[in-house]
């Protein structure tokens, strides 16, 4: 240790906490979160110290200096909250999160600062650098930096609570693993290869965990109901009871702030400066969703009712455990299509290369596995060149691990800023693995989901070549963040991208042009009670967070939203928004998700079905998206790139593809 102290800090080591031994050692994160934590305030000093007229160069430049020092330090101390091995690690990580989160709450308090940016001379300032600033300024006034100390001083420890809150609250998630048990006969329906898995233990039972790989096929294939019923109970209260409380705390502690600062909700708050812009045109935007799906829905359910009754004649009601199961069976009845089926087309190594070689082409980059150091050795690593040049790099860190986060997400690690830094970013997720034995099968679904946080990473790396940090990759208004991801899951869909990288593991078969049309046909059905689904979380997100807190029932939103959203039957005990996670960083608005699936359908279609990776429209999009990063208002990137506003006619046709192909006509 001492002489790691003595050693000089290399660059590496300044940029990536785990090179610095912050991965396996708490006392080493701390120490270089402290690090980065004192090159921030320095710079922030440096700032608040400039003499004479400021401008972007002498001031905003200390200020972009002061932000990348605490994304870095921020970004770090989350993903090895969600990765690091070690759970004393862990655990730092969270308060070394918290730290930063401080930092960073204070700074949005700063009035000195603020004044600092407010005496920026921006003539002659490039578009991207007055947004910046502006929006900059904006945030500032929405943080409260006009109130007095005492005000402020108020806010930034309600500031610190909810920031505690919500850390606390995904982490009960995290680690809030539960296990239950089932009789062979009840695994009835699943695969050969999770019964391989899952071996009869010595009291002749079988043991499953809430880990996505575990639980999602029972409640895709498990013909029993009650051991479907189970599971569902316990994924939904594996933080349960402990995040009721924190939520209600968490929300009460965000309709505080939100009083203070003179908004009527939280959810007006955490709009104020998104493409929302309120809470209203969030209602506008469900309530136009809600018409556009209502109809496609009830068809949907009644035709999966039909069917299921034929199956079980006494059945009279569907209830939510069971939705995934009838869909199923429905979609292998209807379209002669079998999920399981094309699982050994999707062997997890053969996936990652098809993913890579289509966002590879589509972007024109390339990418070189690399022999940088990550946090663990199961990650791996790979360099991103564009025309020769290397413009940054990510880690795929793709497979479950004990302590480790049980979701599926991306995470920037270094800011990007053009001349000064190379964007990194990270992919954590829990696709099966494969060995020896087993070759890590996917199903169609997780290669959707791989499609869409590689656009995550896409949006990090080539959006982090801009002039400042605080607008780079992801730095767009948090409701445009979803637009790249889900553009990107569209192409899963084309035949010929597909059968370059879906060839049966076993016989080397490429994945049929039938089967390729059956599963599109059986992946579309159901879309439009999809839809409704997101409604229902939507409006759950939204509503938790535009009432008066003290009154608050969770369960009793959740179960009436539910029942007056969905036609499947409720489950009491049901305590889902107790692991929704998205919750604390979404807070209000995850109606993101549906908003951007309006737009990124919509900027689907400006590509040439014939020849997807081929045209010119992947080009334009990745430098009027893709590129500006924050550098734009996303309202301004969409007008870009489709010369108007987002329409709803895509994502209409998208959500009724199954009955305009005239194969499923009821
Ligand atoms: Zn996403």
């Amino acid at each position: 240790m001492q002489q790691k102290e003595s050693a000089p800090v290399s660059a590496s080591q300044e940029l990536h906490a785990w090179e610095a031994g912050g991965a396996a050692s708490a006392e080493a994160l701390t120490a270089w979160v402290s690090a980065r934590l004192a090159a921030h305030e320095s710079a922030i000093a440096a700032l608040l110290a400039v003499k004479g007229p400021r401008t972007p160069a002498n001031s905003l430049r200390l200020f972009d200096v002061a932000i990348e020092h605490l994304s870095l330090a921020g970004s770090q101390a989350g993903v090895l909250n969600s990765v690091a091995a070690d759970k004393s690690v862990r655990d730092q990580a969270q308060l070394e999160a918290q730290r930063v989160a401080q930092a960073a709450s204070a700074l949005s308090l700063n009035r000195a600062v603020y004044e600092a940016l407010v005496a920026i001379d921006l003539d002659g300032a490039s578009p991207a650098t007055r947004h910046y600033v502006e929006r900059t300024l904006l945030g500032y006034r929405l943080a409260g930096v006009d109130k007095d100390q005492a005000t402020r001083d108020l806010l930034q420890s309600l500031n610190e609570k909810a920031t505690r809150l919500s850390l606390e609250f995904s982490r009960n998630i995290q680690e809030g693993a539960k296990t239950i048990t089932a009789t062979p006969a009840e695994l009835d329906g699943l695969p050969a290869d999770y019964l391989a898995r899952h071996p009869v233990g010595d009291d002749g039972l079988v043991t499953i965990s809430t880990d996505q790989p575990d639980m999602q096929p029972v409640m895709t294939f498990a013909a029993s109901a009650a051991l479907r019923q189970r599971m569902f109970l316990a994924y939904n209260t594996r933080a349960y009871p402990a995040n009721r409380q924190i939520l209600l705390d968490l929300l009460a502690t965000r309709q505080q702030i939100a009083t203070i600062l003179g908004f009527r909700s939280w959810a007006d708050l955490a709009t104020a400066d998104q493409m929302m812009g309120s809470a209203a045109n969030a209602r506008a935007f469900l309530a136009k969703l809600d018409e556009a799906c209502r109809e496609g829905a009830r068809h949907e359910f009644e035709m999966v009712l039909a069917f299921a009754r034929e199956r079980q004649f006494a059945l009279e009601e569907i209830n939510i455990t069971s939705r995934g199961y009838w869909y199923e069976q429905f979609r292998r009845s209807a379209f002669d299509f079998d999920s399981q089926s094309v699982r050994p087309y999707f062997p997890y190594a053969q996936v990652e290369a098809g993913v890579l070689e289509t966002a590879a082409r589509l972007f024109k980059i390339e990418f070189r596995r690399s022999t940088a150091t990550a946090w663990h050795p199961a990650v791996s690593v790979f360099e991103v060149f564009d025309g020769g040049q290397h413009v940054g790099r990510f880690y795929l860190d793709m497979h479950p691990r004990e302590g480790k986060d049980k979701w599926f997400s991306a995470a920037p690690l270094v800011t990007g800023v053009r001349g000064r830094a190379l964007p990194e970013a990270a992919l954590i997720c829990n696709f099966p693995a494969g060995d020896e034995n087993d070759p890590g099968l996917l199903q169609y679904s997780d290669v959707v989901t791989f499609f869409h946080e590689f656009g995550h990473l896409m949006h990090a790396i080539i959006g982090g070549q801009t002039e400042w940090a605080g607008i780079s990759g992801f730095a767009t208004e948090g409701d445009f963040v979803e637009v790249p991801s889900q553009m990107l899951e569209e192409f899963f869909r084309d035949e010929k991208l597909l059968q370059a990288f879906a060839k049966h593991y076993q016989t080397g078969e490429t994945l049929p042009a039938e089967t390729i049309r059956k599963m599109k046909l059986a992946g579309a059905f159901g879309r439009a009670d999809w839809v409704r689904t997101q409604l229902y979380y939507t409006t759950l997100s939204l509503d938790l967070h535009d009432q008066d807190a003290a009154n608050l029932d969770p369960d009793g939103t959740a179960k009436q939203l539910y029942q007056s959203l969905l036609p499947w039957t409720w489950l009491d005990g049901n305590r889902m928004y107790a692991s929704f996670g998205h919750l604390t960083g979404y807070s209000s608005n995850y109606y993101t998700y549906a908003f951007d699936k309006v737009i990124a359908l919509d900027f689907f279609a400006q590509f040439d079905s014939n020849d997807l990776l081929g045209g010119a429209t992947g080009g334009r999009y990745r430098k009027t998206v893709l590129e500006q990063g924050g550098s734009k208002p996303g309202r301004q990137m969409v007008r870009d790139f489709l010369g108007r506003d987002e329409e709803f006619a895509a994502f209409s046709r998208w959500m009724n593809e199954e009955f305009e192909d005239g194969s499923l006509k009821a």
